[in-house]
């Protein structure tokens, strides 16, 4: 939930039930005033109608790509658009992808974006819908966001997602570090999320499909280049390059 001290508003982000929110506004003596729907999947949606029945007349926001799946929806959005919450200036960025109308809800005073399924911490959401370009697209979206962006994504699947990038990229030591600092909070059953942008950009493998690949390139690069030297100033007659963690041997 998303409260604004001054004015009162408050914002749940998805409904995936009524009952949780419920008890968490009467706990903080708030007064539920937005819905802001990410997409239309049930667990996202599915306290919509509950909550309006209790709360009365609700700001519900949605993706107009997905208004007519969305219950009670009353505000449809799309990229570009500017919503408040208060005094909060809210900006609505396309993360399509996960399913075709994804939004994000970015509060750029605050360096915070919640983006629901379309980036998790470490990994993103399934390509429902949406085309690999079109995903591709989104997930760049995210990641022109400045570094120091909160993110706060939907669903606690680190765990999961950190022996897929583990796969993808082993040679990435803040990954390895980072999947350390995981396994031990989730032992202490600790959440994971929200997230910080710049650590995924450093070690999301989907935020560094391009990333990734440029840095494999260099990599190569530089070896050909040891390579090349170590026969011409060393006169080496053979030499074996393992990938597994880039040493190299001479003869
Ligand atoms: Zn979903």
């Amino acid at each position: 939930m998303i409260h604004d001290e001054k004015s009162g508003e408050t914002a749940a982000v998805d409904t995936p039930c009524a009952t949780t929110y419920q008890a968490e506004l009467q706990k903080r003596n708030w007064k539920l005033s937005h819905i802001f729907n990410t997409h239309h999947h049930w667990d996202h949606t599915g306290g919509n109608n509950d909550l309006k029945s209790i709360y009365g007349e609700l700001t519900i926001l949605g993706p107009k790509v997905e208004e007519n799946k969305i219950p009670s929806i009353n505000v449809s959005l799309a990229q570009g658009d500017e919503i408040t919450l208060g005094q909060n200036s809210i900006q609505i960025l396309d993360v399509g992808g996960h399913t075709t109308g994804h939004i994000a809800y970015y509060f750029p005073n605050q360096n915070k974006v919640f983006c629901g399924d379309a980036l998790f911490a470490l990994g993103c959401g399934k390509m429902f819908e949406g085309t690999p370009q079109q995903f591709w697209t989104s997930l760049q979206r995210l990641r022109d966001l400045p570094d120091e962006t909160t993110v706060y994504c939907a669903h606690e699947y680190t765990m999961g997602n950190a022996k897929f990038a583990k796969s993808v990229e082993p040679n990435n030591l803040e990954l390895m570090e980072r999947v350390q600092e995981i396994e031990s909070l989730r032992k202490q059953n600790l959440p994971t999320v929200p997230s910080n942008l710049g650590l995924e950009k450093r070690t999301n493998p989907f935020l560094r499909v391009d990333v990734s690949q440029k840095f494999v390139r260099m990599l190569i690069s530089k070896m050909e280049m040891m390579t090349r030297l170590l026969l011409e100033r060393y006169e080496v007659q053979r030499i074996i390059l393992e990938d597994e963690d880039f040493t190299i041997r001479y003869f």
